[in-house]
Parts: structure tokens; sequence; C-alpha cells
């Protein structure tokens, strides 16, 4: 592909204290695309993406976002959406007060506001939900109203941590076919971490294999599958039948 990647990762290095967590990890994405992210527990997934959000400093390389680099902003400049594997909405506010949160911080006007919160809320099929609070919701709903909350600040690359973790099994797959729908239909560029290799090759446009922070394969769903790269990679993802 010749466009530009909408997010670059170089030589991208997380130590905590002694410990290598990431090793030198290279990634491009193009806009538009989904990559996940998979490897067994503790292979440096989330830390990954919390370097690209902004929630780790990187001990070496760089990431960049449209072709500049982000590596002294702080999450909320970054222009990187993140969902947290728990939501982490605000119980107190209603879905409405959710959502509008982020633009409150950045001083986006009342009357824009209104339009963006509305139209946030109708990609994710919650409009009428808007005074409910978040403990009125199911969690497929509360899972929405996060990626609303993402969605209505159109970040550049949307950040989603285990999102399906904790929706039971019916769910996990609606939410997967309604995160492919949106990617489509908003032509969203998605960075997906899952410990689940069958969720990750049914809804990754590419996957990246970590072990021990090692990038071990970067490849279409269909040739990580039907070529796996090493042995590990055989095993790991050979799990999903
Ligand atoms: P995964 O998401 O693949 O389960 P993580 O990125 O959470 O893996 O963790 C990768 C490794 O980094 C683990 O060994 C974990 O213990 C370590 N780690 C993660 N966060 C921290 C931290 N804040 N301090 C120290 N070690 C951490």
């Amino acid at each position: 592909m010749s466009e530009q990647p909408i997010l670059q990762l170089k030589k991208i290095e997380k130590s905590f204290g002694e410990t290598a967590v990431l090793r030198n990890i290279t990634l491009d994405v193009q806009e538009g695309e989904l990559v996940t992210f998979i490897g067994p527990s503790g292979s440096g997934k989330t830390t990954l993406l919390r370097v690209v959000g902004g929630f780790h400093q990187q001990t070496g390389g760089t990431v960049l976002l449209g072709g500049q680099t982000i590596d002294v902003l702080p999450p909320e400049k970054r222009s990187t959406g993140m969902v947290f594997q728990n939501y982490a909405l605000f119980p107190h506010m209603t879905v409405y007060e959710n959502v509008e949160y982020g633009l409150k911080i950045q001083t986006v006007g009342k009357v824009e506001r209104n339009q963006r919160i509305k139209e946030a809320l109708q990609q994710v099929q919650l409009d009428g939900y808007e005074n409910r609070k978040p403990s009125e919701l199911s969690g497929g709903q509360q899972q929405r109203v996060a990626i609303a909350r993402c969605l209505v600040l159109k970040p550049k690359v949307l950040l989603l941590d285990e999102p399906l973790s904790n929706l039971d099994a019916n769910l996990r797959v609606v939410m997967r076919d309604e995160i492919r729908r949106l990617k489509e239909e908003l032509n969203l560029t998605i960075v997906f971490v899952t410990h689940d290799q069958e969720e990750a090759l049914s809804i990754s446009d590419r996957i990246l294999v970590l072990k021990d922070g090692i990038v071990q394969q970067l490849e279409t769903p269909s040739i990580v599958y039907q070529r796996p790269a090493n042995e590990f990679v055989a095993k790991f993802v050979g799990h999903a039948n």
C-alpha cells in the first residue's frame, strides 16, 4: 500500500524497571484498518495499546499519528480514543452526560455538543437512552456508551482493550459484528486487544501476535491461520478449534 499509514509504531520498547515488556515493535496501520493484538496473558498487548494511547510512556522508539509524533502528548491530546475493559463510565451521570463530558473539556459549545452527542448515540444505536444511568443499561449498552463517548470526539484511531471480555457469549458475537459495522460505516481505524484467538480471526483485517513482548507474526487472519510463522503461533491460533 502506498498511502501514508495513519498510525505508525517504530521500534517501540517498554520496560518496567529491569523487566523488558515490549521489544522492538514496529507496526503501520492504514486508515480504516482494524488491527488486533493477540497473545497469551502477560505478552504485552495492553501495555502496547497503552503506549499508543499515552497511558504509558515507552522507553524506546516512537509513535506517529498522521505522520506526526505524539510521544510527548498526554492521552486527551492524542486523538486516540480509548475504550477500557470495564468501560469506565461515570456512574452518577446519565448516558448523555457521559458522552458530553469530553466535549465539555474541549469547550465545545452547547448547540454543537448536542448535535454531536445525538449523532454519536445514533451511530451506536442508543438514541432514546439519553437520560438513563449506566446502572440502568445492559453490559452491551454500557459498552455502546463507552464507544459513543470516544466517537463523539472524532478520534483518528479507536483503541479497544478487550472490549468484549465482560459480555456473555451471545452478546460478544453481537458486539463483534457491531464494531465491524461501525468500522465499515465510519471508516474507523481500530486497534483491538483480545486474548481470544477466535475473536481475533473473525474481527480483524490484520493480526499482530505477541509473545513475551516480541512480535511473532503480523498478517491477515487467513495467513496467520493457514501459514503460522512458527510453532508458537500455530499452537496459539490452533486453540480456536
Ligand atoms: P497482556 O495485556 O498481554 O496480558 P500486559 O501488557 O498487561 O499483558 O503485561 C505485560 C507484562 O508487563 C506483564 O508481565 C505485566 O506483569 C507487566 N506489567 C504491566 N503493567 C505493569 C506495570 N504498571 N508495572 C510493572 N509491570 C507491569
